[in-house]
């Protein structure tokens, strides 16, 4: 009798080595030796070599079990030799042999096809080499001789699985009827030869991989039988003894429903319906969870996809480009010859991400690395940057002028006026002026503002605001409303009675104006919140400057009003387990039961004049920043909310900002975002949206507090209008309003406008010592919408006039930050608020930073994209942070001029020490730095370059690593420096390479919260940013040298006095960035795998048995249930090798990617 077993059975070494302890191989060996091979062939090639001779039956049987010891004893290692060494083709060709005769002995092919299986199963080539040895239609044919004898049916199955890995393979069974042969051994409930059947649905399954072969098995029509047996066995398997066969159904329906056509043919035979149902009964039972989410999936995927319901992508904001046609800069988008295909394949990504192949977009290029490039103009053109180093030309004149008591009057006398000198954009970049020429910076006039009173406006403003008007530029009336539904609430807070009982409804505008202003007056007077560095008048006036384009003219009240950091800490939220399923059943429940449905548009963009039912909420968005493009009410309590482009483009939705009113209280609504792009949000990790309530900030709350519940960020099936292969992703968050009747607005994250920043500079003018600290707030350049770009200069002044004193000054290294490259990342701003803040302070380390440092600030690279609520780009619909390489001075003057002052700088022998550009990270924790390396790159890649010989200096890391000790919120081990090919055109790619600075960084705020330190767990608020920003400028202390030297004991006392969270850190921390949650996000289309129904699993219990008519009573002995079979044959197994989880993954990973390969080209082989 054929035994396998040999529970003693070690080895660690060769065949060689096996020696006495295993006579019968031995013998074998030293037999075989004789005849067949050379001496020299290890113990393995002598097997391999024997067995495709055709010897008796005694000895191929020997040399099968020997093979099998072999192999069930070790790891897939041994397998993976056994396949170098030729053992795939030997079994092949023994297969042959064995197959071909007219009645073939099963006493041998029975394990040749076990062993054929598993082997076979780990060799990537095996399809092909089955092809070569004439070994598929022998075993199809095999199988059809066979159908009666299960046994034999599944040995036949398994091996066919196997060789379907191969797309020619899969083909060649489909086209000889193979998919129909197997198809109709899948029988309706049963409860013998489960292993057979299995073994048939997964062959059937296998065979799917390719185009053709499920193309044939939809236009047959096996769709509708594929559900009709899983709606038999569902209702007839009451004791889940099948389950594994339920989920391979379900499989076999995924990829049948990888083409279009497969989707429409699973919702026309009611597969939706049957899903939904089925799966609400399988989440009664517990063990089902593997079915609940294979069919979740499968139901998500097809869904009709829905275009989004707008008239066009195109954003509802469009500008005219200098220098183009209108036309052009909607040209953008092409549409998808290929969009009726499989829709599995994901837009690229857009972001600083993390999930790509760093390796392979690695620069590996030493030169491109090395080598710095020419300039990207002529050197003449730098010449008018000079002005932007006023503190090198400034005389200090004031300095002799003032004894010492004297300074301390001056200095108030200074608060009191408005002494900056500020330039204002003479030609703001209208139709002429910006061609192919930089703007005229010549043109910017330089003008001293001299008026005694802060907030009358100066000769120059007014000529300036006549400026606008010739230009044509939308300018603001700027008069503080929020919509028409804030009136009453904002009455009844000044303590009026409500509108209708006073009758003055029909004010005409100007009066309206300044009724406006009173009532800001005294609602400023009556609960004016205290909010340091903002003033609400300030705000007002900056704003009314700022130019949008669709010209605001009303304020979003949080920005007018101003906002403090919430009292505590916002911790991160726990995710509620099976949010998202829940949200798609709900989603799903839309498509089938159409009863609840409002679906009736309440806010349009485009549309004014829209009239929505009175219990509605009500939406708005057009004010700075703001970003909601429609608003569609789908149930009683439910509204779908669409994202406006970015300007002048289709593209980059995730941002948003609007106000909503006209709630109830104590009402859960649901909003879902329905066209975010991103794959994958912190919103899945415990980050929540942030609110801001009007009542609460006129009741003295006034803070942005995160808010929200029921969480979640998923795949969706909409479209766009367009036909344009993109995925569009869910954010969906549930909140309850606190007020009734309240106006609330509801932001990604806390927002930071353009005149924000404006209004904050002007502040942190009046607040600065003019004797102690030079600060000067200029114009770099003006935006392609005329907004001016600040560029600002802090440092201290000197301590005389004295030449050493006005040297040092002049020697002073210069240390540049830029941010709100990208509008979205309004952290970044709030980063660089508390930079500017502290560097403006009267703290001991912030007077060394400035006496040691030149701080060159371009807080806000991107004003047209932040005003315009725009995610990504500027409105040239291009994404700034990837045109440094050879920015254009007319589409891109805020980086083109970046640009040329850091080249100007460099000109003069003043090369910035530092170079940082703040931006926002959505899907990563944290704060972290990107900076670049040629060493790290090169290792990182697995480059051939030595780098032995390379000099770099690891100067690039002591900011990192000083802010690891320093900043809660920052950590050392997100960070890398690390230079990509595609990041090569970025801000801190081109400084580092063509500037050569050496410590150039991207710095990324997390949009949640941190996941160490002593912030571990929760979110960052405005509070947390700042102190980053503060943070950044203390590491830069770490930077002096002989620091101890230059900084009293007193100094670095002071820094210490942080000591009590200098170790905050667990420093061994390897966590992930994005632990992964309860519940990941399923993006995947192919049906989840179950766990414990490996191929092996299955052959082994086959060979439990060796005989049919045994097998059918062993199998009623067990009552037919597969996950008791399998538990039994682990337990006999007779291939012992448990493969590792890792391996498992691992396999199925390959054979997906070669499946996903197969489908999207019929013609690649594996
Ligand atoms: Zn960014």
């Amino acid at each position: 009798m054929f035994g396998y077993g040999c529970n003693n059975f070690t080895w660690n070494g060769t065949l060689r080595e096996l020696g006495s302890s295993y006579p019968a191989f031995c013998t074998e060996q030293r037999r075989l030796r004789m005849t067949a091979t050379p001496s020299s062939s290890s113990g393995l090639e002598v097997l391999l070599t024997a067995l495709q001779n055709e010897g008796d039956v005694e000895s191929t049987l020997n040399i099968l079990n020997v093979l099998d010891e072999l192999l069930s004893a070790g790891t897939d290692r041994r397998i993976h030799h056994m396949i170098s060494k030729g053992g795939s083709e030997a079994l092949l060709t023994a297969l042959v042999n064995a197959g071909r005769s007219f009645c073939p002995n099963y006493t041998i092919l029975l394990p040749l096809l076990h062993l054929l299986a598993k082997v076979g199963h780990r060799d990537r080539r095996i399809g092909m080499k089955a092809e070569e040895a004439g070994a598929v239609l022998l075993i199809l044919n095999l199988l059809k001789h066979n159908v009666k004898y299960p046994k034999r049916a599944a040995a036949c199955l398994w091996v066919i699985q196997v060789f379907a890995s191969s797309v020619s393979t899969a083909n060649l069974i489909g086209e000889n009827h193979g998919l129909d042969v197997i198809f109709h051994l899948i029988p309706q409930y049963a409860t013998k030869h489960l292993h057979t059947i299995k073994a048939a649905i997964n062959a059937f399954g296998a065979l799917l991989c390719t185009k053709a072969n499920v193309y044939s098995v939809v236009s047959k029509g096996y769709i509708s039988g594929l559900l009709r047996l899983y709606e038999d066995w569902h209702i007839k398997d009451t004791q889940h003894n099948a389950i594994a066969i339920r989920h391979s159904l379900l499989c076999c329906l995924h990829k049948v429903t990888h083409c279009t056509a497969g989707r429409k043919a699973l919702i026309s035979q009611g597969g939706i319906s049957l899903l939904y149902q089925t799966t609400q009964i399988c989440l009664l039972s517990k063990g089902l969870v593997s079915l609940v989410e294979a069919s979740v999936q499968l139901m998500r995927k097809c869904l009709p996809k829905t275009p989004l319901p707008l008239t066009s992508d195109q954003s509802v904001y469009s500008f005219p480009l200098p220098g183009m046609s209108h036309d052009v800069c909607y040209a953008n988008v092409a549409p998808d010859e290929n969009s009726d295909e499989s829709d599995d394949e994901e837009a690229e990504e857009n972001e600083e991400a993390e999930s790509r192949d760093y390796d392979d977009d690695l620069e590996t290029d030493l030169n491109k690395l090395r080598l710095r490039p020419d300039p990207d103009r002529p050197r003449e053109l730098l010449l008018q940057y000079s002005r932007l180093c006023p503190e090198l030309y400034h005389d200090f004149e004031e300095l002799d002028l003032i004894s010492e008591p004297e300074r301390v009057h001056h200095h108030h006398q200074m608060r009191k006026i408005c002494y900056s000198t500020v330039l204002l954009l003479a030609t703001p970049g209208g139709t002429e002026g910006v061609k192919n020429h930089p703007p005229p910076l010549q043109n910017l006039a330089l003008e001293k503002e001299t008026s005694t009173e802060r907030h009358t406006p100066s000769q120059s403003q007014i000529k300036f605001n006549a400026q606008l008007k010739a230009y044509d530029f939308h300018s603001h009336s700027s008069i503080l409303s929020t919509s028409s539904n804030s009136q009453p609430m904002v009455r009844e807070a000044r303590g009026h009675p409500p509108s209708g009982l006073r009758g003055d409804e029909e004010v005409n505008e100007e009066e309206e104006e300044s009724h406006h202003h009173t009532m800001i007056d005294r609602l400023l007077e009556k609960h004016g919140a205290c909010i340091p560095h903002h003033d609400p008048k300030l705000y007002h006036s900056a704003a009314a400057k700022t130019k949008s384009i669709p010209g605001f003219s009303i304020l979003a009240f949080p920005d007018f009003w101003g906002h403090l950091p919430p009292p505590g800490h916002e911790p991160m939220v726990a995710r509620k387990p099976n949010i998202q399923r829940q949200k798609v059943f709900e989603d799903v429940q839309r498509f089938l039961n159409t009863d609840d449905i409002i679906n009736q548009v309440v806010f349009d963009l485009e549309d004014s004049s829209l009239q929505c039912p009175s219990d509605s909420l009500r939406f708005f968005s057009s004010f700075e920043c703001g970003n909601l493009r429609k608003a569609v009410q789908i149930r009683r309590y439910e509204y779908d909310l669409i994202l406006n482009a970015d300007a002048n483009s289709s593209l980059h939705t995730q941002w948003f900002y609007f106000e909503v009113s006209n709630m109830v209280a104590d009402t859960p609504y649901r909003f879902n975002v329905i066209n975010c792009e991103k794959r994958n949000s912190q919103f899945n990790y415990g980050m929540q949206p942030v609110l801001y309530s009007v009542r609460e900030a006129l009741e003295g709350r006034p803070h942005w507090v995160r808010t929200g519940t029921e969480i979640c960020y998923f795949r969706n099936h909409f479209c766009p209008t367009q036909g344009r292969r993109t995925t569009f992703y869910t954010l969906t968050f549930t909140i309850t309003f606190k007020h009734n009747e309240d106006v609330c607005y509801l932001a990604y994250h806390y927002p930071y406008t353009y005149s924000a920043l404006k209004a904050h500079l002007k502040m942190l003018q009046q607040s600065v010592d003019p004797a102690k600290l030079f600060f000067r707030q200029q114009i770099l350049c003006g935006s392609l919408a005329g907004n001016p770009c600040l560029v600002v200069t802090i440092t201290a002044c000197p301590a005389s006039r004295a030449w050493k004193d006005m040297q040092q000054l002049r020697n002073r290294p210069c240390i540049v930050l830029t941010g709100r490259v990208h509008p979205s990342e309004s952290n970044a701003s709030w980063v660089m608020k508390g930079t500017l803040e502290f560097l403006c302070s009267s703290d001991l380390v912030a007077q060394s930073l400035r006496e040691a440092f030149v701080f060159k600030i371009i807080p806000m690279l991107n004003p047209d994209g932040v005003i315009n609520g725009t995610t990504r780009c500027d409105l040239n619909s291009e994404d700034l942070n990837r045109q440094w390489c050879k920015p254009d001075p007319a589409l891109s003057p805020t980086i083109y001029h970046t640009k040329g002052f850091l080249y100007y700088l460099n000109s003069i022998g003043r090369t910035p020490l530092v170079f940082c550009d703040y931006h926002g990270h959505s899907r990563k924790k944290n704060v972290f730095l990107y900076g670049c390396s040629v060493k790290e790159t090169l290792w990182q890649s697995g480059s051939a370059v030595d780098t032995v010989g390379l000099k770099e200096d690891p100067g690039y890391r002591t900011i990192p690593k000083t802010l690891d000790r320093i900043a809660p919120a920052f950590s050392f081990n997100s960070c890398n420096y690390l230079v990509e090919k595609s990041r090569s055109a970025t801000a801190r790619v081109v400084v580092w390479r063509e500037m050569g600075v050496l410590r150039s960084y991207t710095m990324e705020s997390t949009y949640n919260g941190c996941d160490q330190g002593i912030y571990k767990g929760l979110q960052m608020g405005t509070r947390e940013l700042q102190e980053m920003g503060m943070k950044f400028c203390h590491s830069l202390l770490s930077l002096t040298k002989d620091m101890k030297a230059l900084y009293s004991r007193r100094l670095i006392n002071h820094i210490d006095l942080d000591h009590n969270i200098l170790d905050h850190k667990s420093h061994n921390c390897f966590e992930d960035d994005e632990p992964p949650c309860v519940e990941e996000i399923e993006y995947s289309t192919d049906c989840p795998a179950l766990n414990g129904t490996d191929l092996d699993s299955d052959v082994n219990s086959n060979m439990a048995s060796d005989d049919e008519e045994e097998d059918d009573d062993d199998e009623e002995h067990r009552g037919g249930s597969i996950s008791q079979s399998q538990q039994s044959s682990m337990k006999s197994c007779l291939f012992p090798h448990l493969i590792r989880q890792a391996s498992i993954e691992a396999l199925c990973e390959k054979r997906n990617t070669c499946n996903g390969v197969s489908i999207t080209n019929g013609q690649i082989k594996s």
